[in-house]
């Protein structure tokens, strides 16, 4: 029988609180709801929690929404490495679990696996609901996840001294070098 709750919210709510927080209806967060239910069913309850995903789409939002981890208290960090996973841990004990995309269970699918591996026509993109419903039936084959500890929390434990650049004049953290980030031919502006 399919799981009727995701973090103990009746899945038709998270579906609906998700199409409002996220902006839109996302099978990324369908899927992302069924990741952070299953890392933070494994995990139990923890004081300190963190979490990190492993994908800068959808998840992150998921976590957000399900978790009291964002991006703005610290507590979630977000990697751009493109993989379908996120580990939730204790910042204080180190210990986790990590949760990822199976893709044994993926090649069982029909829809999902059009969409997650961009096979299939462009044209016949899979339409949200059909997709949704899949997500939800397989929701049990479609997770892997094991015990994983970090070696240091990934949220700075204390703030570092600042300094002026001296080439803009902002500040910035001190330890990133005699230039900030920006100008240090980092800038993702012109
Ligand atoms: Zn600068």
């Amino acid at each position: 029988m399919a799981q009727a709750t995701i973090c103990e919210i009746d899945l038709q709510d998270y579906l609906y609180e998700m199409e409002s927080f996220h902006g839109g209806r996302s099978p990324g967060m369908v899927l992302g709801g069924f990741m952070v239910d299953r890392a933070m069913r494994e995990l139990g309850p923890v004081e300190h929690l963190n979490v990190v995903c492993e994908t800068v789409m959808c998840l992150p939002d998921a976590v957000q929404l399900l978790t009291g981890c964002t991006a703005g208290n610290g507590y979630l960090q977000v990697m751009d490495w493109g993989k379908y996973a996120l580990t939730a841990y204790d910042r204080i004990s180190l210990n986790g679990v990590r949760v990822w995309l199976d893709m044994d269970g993926v090649a069982q699918t029909d829809l999902i696996k059009k969409w997650y591996t961009r096979t299939g026509e462009p044209r016949e993109k899979p339409e949200f609901t059909e997709l949704a419903k899949e997500i939800v039936e397989h929701a049990g084959i479609l997770l892997a996840s094991r015990p994983v500890t970090l070696p240091k929390q990934l949220k700075r434990k204390r703030p570092v001294m600042t300094a002026l650049c001296p080439a803009c004049g902002e500040s910035y953290p001190a330890d990133l070098g005699d230039k900030c980030p920006g100008c240090s031919g980092q800038a993702y502006y012109e």
